[in-house]
């Protein structure tokens, strides 16, 4: 596809590209609506093969911001930069110094783009890259917290997906807390040990497994929770999979020795495949879409606008129970999969327009 049969396929949108000789910069930034208000997404710094692969990954991640800050109510758009690693990162010959330096030079393309686009935190990049880019440009949220910003965003992430949890037991299981469920947390990273004290805290009893063995065995150790190898956490017989490791776990093969009533997980992209999500719903395995359940992290970050407040971001990541809800409620009525149903409800809202104040 050509870069604007990409754009359009997509619902764009503008692309802007930035480099900067001195410090090395190759950076991309998507701008896919700002209907709603200036659009939010972070920054990701990963080498890629080609510089089709980079606008391919940018394109998607904008696209599905959108959706994520329209399901979560926040009056924003959805945007995406990617930095492609520049030679040398990692090494001593590319310091912290030649780091900073690169981050400034994206601040100053970030700041060009006059506020329509508003830069975070993702992966490659941290809150003391957010700290740089702040020095060039005040469009930038997740500084750290010592530095007016919202830092981490994994605690809210997690209660978010404890919530969602909260809103599925209840619909599908017929729970009305979380004492005794039994739930499986693939990867116990940032968000899987936030999610997992959360569970172990609620009464839940938890299996959980990540390829880090030290790590998996300390948070077993800490909840008291089952331990088993990363390949057998998704076939482990549970009421809820919690994945919370990398994208693209659930197959449409593996659907079928999944064993359990429900996935609901902070991880992106879950679905490898339109046809994966297909066939949860077909086994009578409830989906929780993944940019629904997960958004606390956007909401939290979002929350600066109005000047950091940790409460009023608790309070609004809590409504992702009512949002996983009215997914629930809508799959059952359409008998459609949850993962289209959140699809409408986000081009609903983005077709009404900005909310009036
Ligand atoms: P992280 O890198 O801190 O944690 C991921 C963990 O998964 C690591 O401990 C890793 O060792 C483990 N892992 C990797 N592959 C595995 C496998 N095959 N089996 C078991 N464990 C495996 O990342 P994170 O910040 O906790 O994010 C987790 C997921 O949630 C990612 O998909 C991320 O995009 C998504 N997410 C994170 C946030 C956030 O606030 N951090 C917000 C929204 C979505």
């Amino acid at each position: 596809m050509t870069i604007f049969e990409t754009l359009s396929s997509l619902g764009y949108g503008e692309l802007h590209f930035g480099r900067d000789e001195r410090s090395g910069l190759r950076a991309i930034v998507a701008l896919h609506s700002t209907r709603l208000g200036p659009a939010i997404g972070g920054s990701r710094l990963r080498a890629y093969a080609t510089e089709a692969e980079a606008i391919e990954d940018v394109t998607r991640l904008a696209q599905a911001m959108t959706y994520k800050a329209a399901l979560a109510h926040l009056p924003h758009g959805g945007g995406k930069a990617v930095l492609i690693s520049p030679p040398g990162l990692g090494t001593p010959s590319f310091d912290a110094a030649a780091r900073n330096e690169m981050f400034r030079a994206f601040g100053r393309f970030v700041d060009g783009l006059g506020g329509r686009y508003v830069t975070t935190e993702d992966s490659g990049t941290g809150a003391s890259d957010m700290d740089v880019i702040r020095g060039a440009t005040r469009h930038v949220l997740g500084a750290s917290a010592d530095q007016g910003g919202s830092g981490d965003p994994s605690p809210l992430t997690a209660l978010g997906v404890r919530r969602g949890i909260e809103a599925i037991a209840h619909d599908v299981l017929g729970k009305s807390d979380l004492k005794g469920l039994h739930v499986a947390v693939q990867g116990v990273g940032h968000v899987g040990t936030h999610l997992a004290r959360e569970l172990h805290q609620a009464g839940a009893r938890l299996t959980i497994s990540d390829v880090d063995a030290a790590r998996r065995q300390a948070i077993a150790t800490e909840l008291g929770a089952a331990v088993v190898d990363p390949d057998a956490i998704l076939e482990v017989e549970c009421d809820v999979l919690a994945p919370c490791a990398l994208g693209g776990a659930l197959t449409e093969a593996l659907v079928g020795k999944l064993k359990t009533r429900v996935v609901a997980g902070a991880a992106n992209n879950q679905l490898r495949t339109p046809a994966a999500g297909r066939a949860l719903h077909d086994k009578g395995i409830f989906y929780a879409p993944d940019y629904a359940i997960n958004a606390g992290g956007l909401i939290n970050v979002a929350e600066e606008f109005a000047g950091y407040d940790k409460d009023r971001a608790r309070k609004k990541t809590l409504a992702i129970y009512d949002t996983l809800h009215t997914i629930f409620e809508r799959s059952r009525r359409e008998n459609t999969p949850p993962e289209l149903i959140a699809d409408r409800m986000a081009e609903e809202i983005i077709a009404a327009g900005p909310v009036k104040k």
